[in-house]
């Protein structure tokens, strides 16, 4: 089938009554960017957008609009004239993609009510054709595998039956700035991505310690964000910071069972100072109620005690199968499933707290100053963005 356009549905944003404008104003920017390459033309009004899609291969076009926040779903439509003929045959070719067995309703908006068909007419018309030229079809008005949409306006006839879902949500840029804790798991990627969902930008920071940790371990976790950006539309920055002093402090100077907690509790501070930096207004983790021994309440009470700062936990309740699906969906488990150890694996104590008490844990970190070694840490953060690699990499290629 040759579509004309893509029509695409607004999720959240029509929530918006005040600042619906910028709203607007960034999908569009989120619209531009994914179609970059493509010869469109993108139309955002009030209430939906359309893409005019010239003679772009329509399936491209709608996996990429599959991935932008802010769109609820969309569909391919074919505009044709206003006459009877050019309806007839649309109705037929569209009825032709339903599979043998299938069952169908037609649902006409009649925008522009001078048209000399009723909405009854057109029904009974496209349905009898339909039934006439195709086989093992039929009509359910109740619960129909498809509905066909006929849409009458005075300067065309618009018709569509796909309804595809988007991410839903608000467009990127519009909700303010977070840091995420990027470790190489399944959990941080799809905790970042869920924020992103609700159009907050984001950087990430990763701790790792070398030699303890591997090159391929850094690696793993630049090729996620690199997903993630792809994903998104956007170019997020990855802050790496050399951690491995401090974890060789933490392991000489606090007890094996409380060394998790402490450790989390730098991550933390250093998390909190980099999102003071660059201007981020929230930190965001993957850590899941009762999951493991530091994602117990109380041991989220002890790590959170280092700051004031909102810290985002959006897989907070969810099981993990649950998270292992959305980590599938947004294309991060695979990559996140590749064995090489973070720092904590490698520090792992034998037998973590899973009850931590606050006041026990800052009476062991007492007898050690942290400070410098934390400063230290945050002088040393290297900075990666996956469109500065691709831009390299490409350079690289014309040498
Ligand atoms: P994940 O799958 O995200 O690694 P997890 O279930 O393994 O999570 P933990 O290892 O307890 O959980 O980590 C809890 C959270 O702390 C992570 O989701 C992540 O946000 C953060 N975190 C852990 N290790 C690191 C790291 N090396 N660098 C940055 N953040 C980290
Ligand atoms: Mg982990």
């Amino acid at each position: 089938m040759n579509y004309d356009y893509i029509l695409v549905r607004y999720g959240e944003i029509t929530l918006k009554a005040k600042n619906r404008k910028m709203f607007l104003n960034a999908l569009e920017r989120s619209i531009e960017r994914a179609m970059e390459g493509y010869d469109v033309t993108i139309d955002v009004q009030r209430d939906r957008a359309y893409v005019q899609i010239n003679d772009e291969p329509h399936e491209k076009i709608m996996e990429a609009l599959e991935n932008i926040n802010g769109i609820l779903s969309f569909s391919p439509v074919v505009k044709i004239k206003t006459d009877e003929e050019s309806m007839l045959n649309t109705a037929v070719a569209l009825g032709r993609e339903f599979r043998h067995g299938e069952t169908f309703k037609i649902e006409v908006k009649r925008v522009d009510k001078t048209y000399h068909l009723n909405t009854y007419d057109i029904q009974r018309l496209l349905g009898g054709y339909i039934l006439e030229n195709i086989e093992g079809i039929s009509v359910d008005v109740k619960h129909p595998d498809h509905q066909l949409n006929v849409e009458v306006r005075p300067e065309a006839i618009y018709m569509y039956y796909e309804v595809r879902q988007g991410v839903g949500g608000l467009p990127t840029g519009t909700g303010g700035k977070s840091l995420l804790m990027l470790s190489g798991g399944i959990d941080s990627p799809v905790a970042g991505l869920e924020v992103m969902k609700k159009g907050v930008e984001i950087e990430a920071i990763h701790f790792h310690s070398p030699p303890y940790t591997s090159p391929e371990a850094t690696n793993k976790v630049k090729k996620l964000v690199e997903i993630m950006s792809r994903r998104t539309g956007t170019d997020i920055k990855l802050h790496i910071v050399p951690f491995t002093k401090l974890q060789t402090t933490i392991y000489e100077w606090i007890p094996d069972n409380f060394s998790m907690t402490t450790t989390r509790r730098i991550m933390l501070t250093i998390a909190e100072e980099l999102a003071h930096t660059i201007n981020a207004q929230a930190v965001i983790n993957g850590e899941n109620l009762g999951q493991v021994a530091s994602q117990t309440l109380q041991s989220m009470h002890a790590i959170n005690a280092v700051t004031s700062f909102p810290v985002l936990r959006p897989l907070l309740t969810l099981d993990k199968n649950e998270i292992v699906e959305k980590a599938r969906a947004y294309g991060t488990y695979e990559t996140s499933i590749l064995p090489y150890e973070d720092c904590c694996t490698i520090f792992k104590p034998k037998a973590p707290k899973t009850r931590p008490s606050l006041e026990k844990v800052e009476k062991f970190e007492s007898k050690v100053d942290f400070r410098p070694l934390i400063a230290e840490a945050l002088e040393n953060v290297e900075c990666f963005s996956a469109g500065e690699a691709e831009e390299k990499e490409a350079f690289a290629g014309l040498l």
